[in-house]
């Protein structure tokens, strides 16, 4: 029987993406046969039995990767302990348990995708895979030409500087703009933080597209499955 260590695991089980899961044993919310687990080392499989929040959990065989068009007014978690509406209650009929990968602010709109495959989440938003995620931003005012080289080659944001990014405006007007924005980390609130650290907040954002996926026309507050060549494409 395969042995595989208990982040894996849980991550498999579609309880949550693999590093999410590492938090859950620091929390010491992980039991393996009935002993709470804090260390990460280990090692389980089918025989053992685990649980999280005192759930028995059980590797789920069907993978699903949905695409959803977030709204603004939900938080991109399972659940949110203030009770605000969550991403998962915009997908009636799902019946496996998945879960965001990566975040959307909540007022950010556009393409999240949730899944069950704690491999697959771990690849799309692993730094050293460098997958681009593409924005548009409504921001305040028009940038310089320098501004916008800042932006590009890397900005100093709270304690680290971002890496290169593309910035491109696509519409403007006399008192804003739309820029198409691309990054490749997936830090807390970036497209936001370097815009303001060029001295242009935000005043909405919209992800529109992950590698070579795109929203597409969906609709908000709709979701589809992903097409096996469409997984396949952000691997
Ligand atoms: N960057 C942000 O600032 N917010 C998001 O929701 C996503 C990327």
């Amino acid at each position: 029987m395969e042995l595989v260590r208990l982040q894996k695991y849980i991550a498999d089980c579609g309880v949550a993406s693999r590093r999410k899961a590492e938090e859950l044993i620091k929390q010491a919310r992980v039991k393996v046969n009935g002993t709470v687990v804090t260390e990460m080392g280990i090692k389980v499989s089918d025989a053992d039995l685990v649980e999280v929040d005192g759930k028995i959990i059980k590797p789920e065989n069907k993978k699903v990767y949905i695409l959803l068009n977030k709204p603004p007014g939900y938080v991109t978690t399972v659940k949110d302990q203030f009770g605000r509406p969550t991403v998962i209650d915009l997908l009636k009929g799902v019946k496996e348990r998945v879960f965001p990968v990566g975040r959307l602010d909540y007022e950010t709109t556009g393409l999240l995708i949730l899944t069950n495959d704690g491999d697959f989440a771990y690849r799309m938003t692993h730094p050293k895979h460098k997958v681009e995620k593409t924005y548009l931003a409504t921001i305040a005012g028009i940038p310089t030409g320098e501004e916008i080289s800042r932006f590009e080659k890397g900005l100093r944001i709270e304690d680290y500087i971002t890496a290169p990014a593309k910035f491109k405006i696509v519409a403007k007007n006399k008192q804003n703009c739309v820029a198409e924005i691309t990054i490749h980390e997936g830090r807390n609130r970036q497209v936001r933080k370097m815009c303001e650290a060029i001295g242009h907040p935000v005043l909405s954002l919209k992800r529109i597209s992950i590698g070579k996926l795109s929203i597409g026309n969906l609709a908000e507050g709709d979701w589809r499955e992903l097409t096996q060549d469409e997984v396949k494409s952000l691997l």
